[in-house]
């Protein structure tokens, strides 16, 4: 078994602290600094990987291992239009949540709301097939509980209940402590183990930050970059289906509406300063890319969708994606912990590592010449063409 950051001591301490008091163990990450020193870090970032902040902290960066876990669309049952919540919503998230809680920060796509009561301003003409996703909003705690840190709100079921559903899951969010980003503005920002942290979620409907808008887009990350140290970039795009797991280097359209070339926006992101892309919505996961020591996920699928969202063979994979990088947001290491969505217990570990083999084919084959290799069990390394290469694909 390949070594890895989430055996360390530090990645457990996340284990014993909730969202609200982990700036607390402090002392615990100075520690885990002091037994890191030493560690094989990455080259400094290129001059290509533009927009970094400030320099007394990007001295140090290089030194520092940070690891963010990284899932696809939560939603984790609806009381709209009948009710469709499980009897402990914790329990669904119960067997994932010790990986959910390896990282120093956990993130996640909350695709519905979490609101009591409110107005459903998606209409329905067939409630048997009525997709309108509303949660309680005690719901925020189920995720905090769970080790969510930090969620996207921009999807095609965010605005499911208005913008005043929206407001609403922001402030059950709030309520916990968790940090979003979705509608147009809300960005998420905080401190944490003397980094500055950031995360946008773009997707393309209105609404919310618009993948669709590449100059804004670019103009949008590098002004976050340019005030963080790690920034994370999520987008809600692509395809949907059993049949979307492959990448097309195109725009993507479905239901006639256009939802981003993947491809195109993720390289940007990161040329504009993102440290970590994380795409989902396809509900089927989609290849790695390293693109000039940056990692790109293009799709995270599924990861706890209780009801209304099919979760038969690919579109039950239900990947977490654990990056470890250095303060500058250098790609360092990682694992796909692979798990499967099962009803009603929600998603299981996979000891097939279904997830991780066809995350590493899709990978292998819509980007052949990227330099990762990704093993049996998921771990995923640089290859060493690496410390040569900005990343190199098609
Ligand atoms: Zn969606």
């Amino acid at each position: 078994m390949i070594s890895n950051a989430f055996s360390s001591p530090h990645c457990f301490v996340k284990s014993l602290s909730s969202h609200a008091w982990g700036r607390a163990l402090l002392l615990c990450a100075t520690l885990f600094q002091i037994a890191c020193s030493g560690v094989t870090t990455q080259p400094e970032r290129s001059e290509e990987g533009a927009g970094q902040g400030s320099t007394d902290i990007v001295a140090s960066g290089s030194a520092q291992r940070f690891s963010i876990a990284a899932v696809g669309d939560i939603m984790l049952g609806t009381d709209y239009p009948s009710d469709r919540l499980a009897e402990d919503s914790y329990a669904l998230l119960a067997s994932v949540a010790p990986v959910l809680q390896l990282a120093d920060v956990t993130f996640g796509n909350v695709e519905g709301v979490l609101m009591d009561g409110g107005e459903a301003r998606k209409r329905c003409t067939n409630t048997s097939r009525c997709y309108v996703f509303r949660s309680p909003a005690s719901y925020a705690e189920t995720l905090s509980r769970a080790g969510f840190d930090v969620v996207s709100l921009a999807n095609n079921h965010a605005r499911d209940f208005g913008e005043e559903g929206r407001d609403a899951t922001m402030q059950a969010l709030d309520g916990v402590g968790i940090y979003h980003s979705g509608r147009t503005g809300d960005i998420a920002y905080w401190e944490q183990d003397g980094l500055r942290l950031a995360m946008i979620a773009f997707a393309p409907f209105g609404g919310s930050h618009d993948m669709l808008d590449m100059d804004g887009g670019r103009e949008l990350i590098n002004g976050v970059s340019s005030k963080s140290d790690i920034l994370i970039v999520s987008f809600h795009g692509g395809a949907e289906g059993a049949d979307a797991t492959r990448v097309p280097f195109a725009m993507e359209t479905f239901h006639g509406e256009q939802r981003g070339d993947v491809v195109a926006f993720a390289r940007m992101a990161v040329e504009a300063g993102a440290d970590l892309v994380v795409g989902h919505g396809p509900h089927v996961p989609r290849a790695l890319e390293l693109y000039r020591g940056r990692l790109i996920a293009y799709s995270l699928g599924n990861f706890a969708t209780h009801w209304g969202i099919n979760v038969r063979e690919n579109n039950g994979v239900a990947p977490i994606l654990l990056v470890t990088m250095n303060g500058d947001g250098d790609f360092i290491e990682g694992r796909i912990h692979s798990n499967r969505q099962q009803r009603p217990v929600g998603p299981q570990p996979d000891p097939q590592h279904q997830a991780a083999r066809l995350i590493r084919e899709l990978t292998l084959l819509d980007f052949p010449a990227t330099p990762l290799t990704i093993d049996d069990e998921g771990y995923i390394k640089p290859s060493p063409a690496a410390s040569t290469s900005l990343g190199a694909s098609p």
